[in-house]
């Protein structure tokens, strides 16, 4: 047989966006034991594809919502697109991070004065997600950083993990955290 994998996106505004994320094939005649079912390597390849495909939806309705001025409800125009590496779980992912021109309609008070608006800016100030931190941190603090980065490449199609990032993870979410220390005692 062979399995599709289809993801739709069904964006607020109604809009929807289908996309073909990959095929499986796993004839009977010639299935070994290894065969059966979704395998590490499908899987890895699979999760890199969907969180490609959910993030970039994302970042394109966050986007496009975060044009309208707050206080006139103007679109706003797009200054620029600056490219973007983010760090993620399941990959790394080049992306486009659009900055948006300040209003008119507060063109006299002190915020215009601070360039246009990166929406992406404020939610990965690292360029990386929060839960990806947490992992290297948690992992970090219970392994070597070169085991620590051997479990999360083994089971995660992440980025490839130098020993260095690890370690200042670990040493940044050391030197946070409360929140840390509650993570990794719960978890
Ligand atoms: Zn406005």
């Amino acid at each position: 047989m062979d399995v599709r994998i289809i993801v739709e996106t069904i964006f607020e505004n109604g809009t929807t966006k289908t996309r073909r994320l990959g095929r499986l094939s796993r004839p009977f005649r010639s299935t070994q034991p290894e065969g059966f079912g979704l395998l590490l390597e499908d899987a890895k390849s699979m999760l890199w594809q969907l969180q490609q495909a959910i993030l970039l939806d994302q970042i394109e309705e966050i986007s496009e919502a975060s044009r309208v001025c707050p206080d006139c409800n103007k679109v706003r125009a797009i200054h620029d697109y600056r490219p973007w590496v983010l760090d993620t779980l399941f990959g790394r992912f080049r992306v486009k991070a659009p900055r948006i021109r300040r209003c008119a309609c507060n063109a006299k008070s002190e915020v215009t004065l601070s360039g246009p608006l990166s929406p992406l800016a404020r939610f990965f100030p690292d360029r990386s997600t929060p839960e990806l931190q947490r992992l290297q941190a948690a992992l970090g603090a219970r392994h070597s950083f070169r085991e620590a980065a051997r479990i999360l490449e083994t089971f995660l199609p992440c980025a490839k993990q130098v020993n260095t990032s690890v370690r200042n993870r670990l040493g940044k979410a050391a030197g946070e955290s409360r929140v840390f220390q509650a993570f990794i005692s719960r978890a």
